[in-house]
């Protein structure tokens, strides 16, 4: 089926109410588009469990810093739509910024607690930019369940609890980061990386993965995970550390030691040159 394309939200709120009253079941998939094969796999996972897959490309200015890429962030929504519907994705949702934010537009949403560490400390706005898209996304596109990508891992926390406190009734699916063979998790914004950061960058994972290999070996001490952590990092001067820290999984929490049948993960951000990249992994308690 060719890919239906929807650019107003009381066509697409439309379209969702005639579909449900048909009883199919819709899944939302929300991106800033310039897609790659971690998104595909989002949408092929939705086209599984799901009738109807709605991808939605939007590019938030609110999720945006001043000095952060709005700008220069990538975008090519012929190429997105190709890989939409070679996913299976049968609908694009594709608002203006104008359809989005009108000029009286005025509220945002604030998921208090969650958003304070990592991510929020060091991009003001940000989850509040995004807590609020999502929820006009939800709004416009109106699906059973929505699909996030664990590599935004405090974002996925953010979107769960925002759901919760707000009834929204909309069942949150996290699906695993994609990986470059050379552990690379995929980004839209690895395009800005030149073919030596490429090199470089893959110093996240093998730090992420020391972390996590720590723990296996029964460390819970958070500062002897972090440090082994940093160590490597270290080792590449090119990448500047914004954090390389271990948490609870489910809230976050940063205690000195974590209790052992705690699942916990394992989160870096920093800048390889101009372009900043984010990377994590998770460890699963046996019991
Ligand atoms: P973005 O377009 O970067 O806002 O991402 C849209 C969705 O795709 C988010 O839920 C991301 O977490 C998810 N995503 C981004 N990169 C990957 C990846 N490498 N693997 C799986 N999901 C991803």
């Amino acid at each position: 089926m060719p890919l239906t394309i929807i650019t107003t939200i009381k066509e697409m709120q439309d379209l969702s109410d005639t579909l449900r009253k048909q009883g199919k079941t819709i899944a939302c998939v929300p991106t800033m588009g310039y897609l790659h094969a971690g998104h595909a796999s989002l949408i092929k996972e939705a086209v599984k469990s799901h009738d109807i897959v709605i991808t939605t490309i939007f590019v938030n200015p609110l999720q945006f810093g001043p000095k952060e890429d709005f700008e220069r962030y990538p975008r090519d929504t012929e190429r997105d739509k190709n890989i939409i519907e070679a996913s299976g994705g049968s609908i694009l949702f594709y608002p203006s910024i104008d359809e989005m934010y009108p000029p009286d537009y005025q509220t945002t949403i604030s998921v208090t607690n969650i958003s304070k560490s990592f991510e929020g400390a060091f991009r003001p706005g940000h989850f509040e930019g995004v807590a609020t898209v999502v929820a006009k996304l939800f709004g416009a596109t109106k699906p059973h369940t929505a699909f996030f990508g664990q590599k935004d891992y405090q974002q996925t926390l953010i979107i769960k609890q925002m759901v919760h406190d707000l009834n929204l009734g909309i069942c949150i699916s996290i699906v695993p980061t994609l990986r470059e063979s050379s552990g690379l998790a995929m980004s839209s914004r690895n395009v800005y990386l030149s073919d030596d950061e490429k090199k470089q960058a893959l110093v996240l994972h093998s730090a992420l993965s020391e972390g996590h290999s720590l723990i296996e070996h029964g460390e819970r001490k958070r500062a002897k995970i972090e440090q082994v952590m940093h160590d490597i990092l270290a080792t590449c001067p090119e990448f500047t550390i914004q954090y390389a820290s271990v948490a609870e999984a489910d809230t976050l929490a940063t205690p000195d030691i974590f209790l052992e049948n705690k699942d916990l993960v394992l989160l870096i951000a920093g800048f390889l040159g101009k372009t900043r990249l984010i990377d994590n992994m998770l460890y699963l308690s046996k019991s």
